[in-house]
């Protein structure tokens, strides 16, 4: 089986498990976004929150991308990689005060607002400061990713956005709030999508809300359509960049531009996901009445989604070209959620083999935890070695 390459010789010194990054792929995929993103002159801005590893956001930052935060931290990390302030928004369902001030004071490109009550609080804190705030509303399009439950966020009954039906009463709130000045709107689905019909449908509603907007007189300078792009997780190695030619021309075949209108995204697992594997190694090989267990010396504490939403990762035991055989992979902490896959075909398994978790570098390390006090996993890059 065709597996990805790593520097095996130079990981034999090292504790497992940790994240190994592949800057290069990161650099190529940079690269294509830069170009396909750029043959429509859109503006993107990496969700930080899919990895906020200071090198990742370094190496993205010099590219020249923006950043999208979800919360103060993440500004506060965004500023120290480099990102300029004026290319940064900030979104989020629950933004505190001291976050809201922290925007304000460095004066980020946009605030995507959430609620009617959360409008409120920034003009008030604006108005502290004697400042504007730079506004977008984040709206429910109602447009379904089919994609996990955990990771949908376009729908009604969900906490993100605003829902269409209350739009009226925020714009009348805008009016009469003379510390934000609305410059856009925003919409966000989901996640991990590959159906390409979700993003179709998405340019298809804005342009609707776009009409309607117009017929109360209304028009903003900037769309945000957000992220989602998924990537192919059964396949890192043949399709190692994610489809991001498909996605921008989708939006540039749909949507309808006002005159100097300026269009946003909000790519974060995309960017990241395929140059981050997770690398641990087998500490024993159990065998049970009928299954066979590879018990690895990572657990969901380094990598969670497969506990917290099933999801899949490809897993390859990267030091044997012995017959594959089916085992259970599993971690160590007491939970019987550790588990990173079933029935998974590995190349004969031995206690001290490396085990690489691929596609690991999105919701990877950023969501490590200290469960069952473990430390948290260190990361190393391609070009140390
Ligand atoms: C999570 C998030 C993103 C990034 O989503 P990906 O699926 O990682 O591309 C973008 N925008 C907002 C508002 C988000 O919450």
């Amino acid at each position: 089986m065709l597996k990805g390459t790593f520097p095996i010789a130079k990981f034999q010194e090292l504790q497992t498990p940790f994240y190994y990054y592949d800057l290069s792929l990161l650099q190529n995929t940079l690269d294509v976004i830069r170009n396909e993103a750029g043959k429509y002159g859109y503006n993107v801005h990496y969700a930080i929150k899919a990895n906020a590893n200071p090198r990742v956001l370094e190496l993205i930052a010099r590219n020249g991308l923006g950043a999208d935060c979800v919360s103060g931290g993440e500004i506060q990390a965004a500023l120290n990689a480099g990102f300029p302030a004026n290319k940064i928004v900030f979104a989020g369902v629950g933004k505190a005060d001291w976050e809201i001030n922290l925007g304000l004071d460095n004066d980020i490109f946009c605030f995507n607002v959430e609620s009617l009550a959360e409008l409120r609080v920034i003009n008030e804190l604006a108005g502290k400061k004697g400042k504007v705030a730079p506004i977008a509303l984040r709206i429910n399009p109602e447009v379904d990713a089919h994609t996990h439950a955990k990771i949908t966020t376009g729908m009604k009954e969900n906490k993100f956005g605003i829902n269409l039906s209350l739009l009226p009463s925020v714009f009348q709130e805008i009016k009469v709030s003379p510390h934000v000045k609305l410059i856009g709107i925003h919409a966000h689905i989901g996640s991990q999508i590959t159906d390409m019909s979700a993003f179709r449908n998405l340019a298809i509603r804005i342009n609707e809300i776009q009409d309607e907007l117009e017929q109360v007189g209304l028009q903003v300078e900037n769309l945000n359509l957000g992220g989602g792009l998924g990537i192919d997780y059964y396949h890192p190695n043949h399709l190692p960049i994610a489809a991001f030619d498909n996605y921008f021309a989708v939006f540039n075949k749909l949507l309808q531009l006002r005159p100097g209108q300026r269009v946003h995204f909000e790519p974060g697992r995309s960017v990241v996901a395929q140059c981050g594997s997770l690398i641990s190694r087998v500490l024993y090989v159990k065998e049970g009445e009928t299954r066979k267990f590879a018990i690895l010396d990572a657990g969901f504490t380094e990598l969670i989604r497969p506990a917290m939403y099933d999801a899949y990762h490809r897993i390859e035991n990267i030091s044997s070209d012995e017959p594959v055989e089916l085992y259970d992979v599993v971690g160590p902490i007491c939970e019987s959620s550790d588990v990173f896959g079933k029935d998974v075909e590995l190349n004969r398994a031995h206690r001290g083999d490396f085990i690489a978790l691929r596609s690991a570098g999105a919701y990877g390390e950023v969501m490590a935890s200290q469960y069952n006090c473990r430390k948290l996993p260190t990361a190393y890059y391609s070009d140390q070695f």
